[in-house]
């Protein structure tokens, strides 16, 4: 398969919104699942230009895509956009809730800021973007939903009680609403990485990390996207209320 070529046009009818799809592993998600021949509904916060490359980057390869841009912690503006975005293309059938940010720290040295930006970005932003996508998911009874955790949310890691806690809540939430779909065809499924190339890591995080990690390297974008377009295909129908890590063994 090369970049110009679309894997299932029969996908075209499957819109899939992927929160912070501008850059590191949510465009990898997007242009993955673009690949694959869903139409890719992109998403930013701020970075506008970045996430139209995105979209320009999917049109180039044949597929379909559009995109939004919104704050996740701010739940009235995501409501609006998301619900007239709804109204004119019709229900998703796959959400990614893969948005996210850390402001890593010991508890002692963590600003209330520190704390509430991301409680508020990656696990409040959940609520925010998922509720206006649930009713209309649900009434087309079909569909997936990927929530992006991380190893962290898992084990608890040392300087990011505030990240550990949003992801851990982020995995409960997605355990819950799995419960609430399931009747419904829907499933609900986490995802949680260990160390992945992208705007998110430091080199004092690599250094220290990944000789922590069995498989001595950092993980690759594209490396989750390849398990988020599995969770998302009809061979994953039964898949559901699950974490399933992608760590290099960490
Ligand atoms: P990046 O920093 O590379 O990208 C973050 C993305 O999220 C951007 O698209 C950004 O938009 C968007 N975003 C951030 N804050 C907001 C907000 N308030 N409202 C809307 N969009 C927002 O991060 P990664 O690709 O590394 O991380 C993606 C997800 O994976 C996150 O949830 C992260 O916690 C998780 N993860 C990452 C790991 C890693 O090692 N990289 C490991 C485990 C989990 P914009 O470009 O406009 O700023």
């Amino acid at each position: 398969m090369t970049d110009t070529m679309i894997d299932n046009p029969a996908h075209h009818d499957r819109t899939v919104l992927v929160t912070g799809s501008s850059r590191g592993i949510g465009k990898a998600i997007a242009l993955r699942l673009a690949r694959e021949g869903y139409t890719v509904v992109v998403h930013c916060r701020s970075r506008v230009e970045d996430a139209d490359a995105v979209v320009a980057d999917i049109v180039a390869m044949g597929g379909v895509a559009r995109r939004l841009a919104f704050d996740v912690t701010d739940r009235e503006t995501a409501k609006a956009v998301l619900e007239a975005d709804i109204q004119e293309n019709g229900a998703y059938w796959g959400v990614v809730l893969n948005a996210g940010i850390n402001r890593d720290g010991t508890l002692a040295a963590l600003s209330d800021d520190d704390w509430d930006s991301v409680i508020r970005t990656d696990l409040d932003g959940f609520f925010n973007v998922m509720k206006p996508c649930a009713m209309p998911m649900a009434r087309k009874r079909r569909g997936r939903v990927v929530v992006m955790s991380s190893i962290s949310g898992v084990l608890g890691t040392r300087g990011q009680t505030n990240y550990s806690a949003a992801k851990a809540g982020l995995i409960g939430a997605a355990k819950a609403l799995a419960m609430e779909f399931a009747s419904r065809g829907i499933t609900v499924n986490a995802v949680a990485p260990g160390l992945i190339e992208t705007d998110m890591i430091t080199e004092e995080n690599r250094e220290r990390i990944v000789p922590m990690i069995p498989m001595r390297r950092t993980g690759r974008p594209e490396e989750v996207a390849g398990l988020v377009a599995f969770l998302l295909s009809d061979d994953a129908a039964y898949i559901t209320r699950t974490v399933i890590p992608v760590t290099g063994g960490l």
